[in-house]
């Protein structure tokens, strides 16, 4: 990406930013290809859903274009289930980054082999998170329902160390052990940065309103723990979330708070989009439209605006989760700046 490109970036967020208010436009764009999953993750639903209908590399190209004219420059979230699964994610991608757009993949790490790896870089990917959860290989492996999961991502990282993309972790806070955490923070000098999710334990599902239970929090006084490691080290390290996400995730798995009277939702700035075009803000809250129908105009509908009302007034604990918590302007820059090239 250019310095002309990254400054239009800049301002197109910044504009965003200010605007809000009178012009609701998204933020942040993720597209989910697939549901489908090659693990069986125990904190996870998406892998027991045998759902199959999937939009098209055209149907996800036409959807690119129409965003990129409505929204000008956005950062672009690329999730699953496991995006990997799909062999024209590679397609999507490039057609992505010819419309000079910043684009992350989210993944297990599990199918990056060299030449996946290359084939992402030559079709312009900016950048690649992978989740990993445990700094313990048994523990990380028996979250995942695999063995050899934990060997792969680090395998993974030392892959794409040799390319230009920029590496992220992402990791759930649910083995909260000092030792795993240790490992996770090293693990995390050889990438761009690391990214700590709380453990949600009602986690939506494709179907949106599935209130199962699919893990458990951890025990209170080595979360803690944990977490003082991490209001110590994010000064000096590579953690990317914000001293307040941090500060409210201690109130969450320590105080044990279920609702954030102070936090105002930011998922009314967040468009996420289904295997099969359906479209959200708040995945609870179910879905604002399908692509179908035009992605501005479903945004913009009724059912859209009385959506991101109830957003504004909803404080429960989920908005203390990456995509949900509100950084402030600082926050705003420091993860963008980690984000360009
Ligand atoms: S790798 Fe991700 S999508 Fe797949 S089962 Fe695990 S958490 Fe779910
Ligand atoms: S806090 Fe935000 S993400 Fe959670 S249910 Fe409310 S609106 Fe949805």
């Amino acid at each position: 990406m250019n310095i002309a490109d990254k400054a239009g970036y800049a301002a197109t967020l910044g504009i965003r930013e200010l605007s809000h208010n009178f012009s609701p436009a998204p933020s942040f764009v993720t597209i989910n290809p697939t549901f489908s999953c090659n693990l069986k993750c125990k904190m996870c639903n998406y892998w027991k859903i045998r759902q199959k209908e999937e939009l098209c590399a055209v149907k996800w190209k036409k959807a690119i274009s129409e965003l990129k004219a409505w929204l000008g420059y956005f950062h672009l979230s690329i999730c699953g289930g496991e995006p990997l699964l799909r062999p024209d994610i590679e397609e999507i991608i490039a057609f992505a980054s010819g419309n000079k757009l910043m684009i992350n993949l989210m993944t297990n790490g599990t199918l990056l082999n060299n030449s996946r790896i290359n084939s992402l870089q030559e079709s312009g990917l900016t950048s690649v998170t992978i989740s990993i959860d445990s700094g313990r290989k048994e523990f990380h492996d028996s979250l995942r329902g695999a063995a050899g999961t934990y060997d792969k991502v680090k395998e993974a990282i030392k892959d794409l160390r040799k390319t230009k993309m920029k590496i992220f972790l992402s990791s759930i806070l649910i083995d909260p052990s000092p030792y795993s955490m240790r490992i996770l923070l090293d693990m995390s000098k050889e990438t761009d940065g690391i990214y700590f999710q709380p453990l949600m334990v009602r986690m939506p599902t494709q179907h949106p309103g599935d209130k199962k239970f699919c893990a458990r929090l951890p025990e209170k006084r080595q979360a803690a723990e944990a977490i003082e490691i991490l209001l110590k080290e994010r000064s000096i390290g590579k953690i990317r979330n914000s001293l307040g996400q941090i500060r409210s995730m201690r109130r969450y798995y320590v105080e044990g708070i279920k609702e954030f009277p102070m936090l105002s939702c930011s998922s009314a700035h967040n468009l996420s989009i289904s295997p099969k075009g359906d479209m959200y803000s708040c995945f609870f809250m179910g879905k604002i439209g399908n692509i179908g129908n035009g992605i501005k105009k479903s945004f913009m509908s009724d059912l859209g605006k009385k959506m991101r009302k109830d957003i504004s007034t909803c404080k429960k604990s989920c908005i203390i989760m990456n995509c949900n918590y509100p950084e402030n302007i600082g926050d705003r820059i420091r993860r963008f700046a980690s984000i360009a090239h």
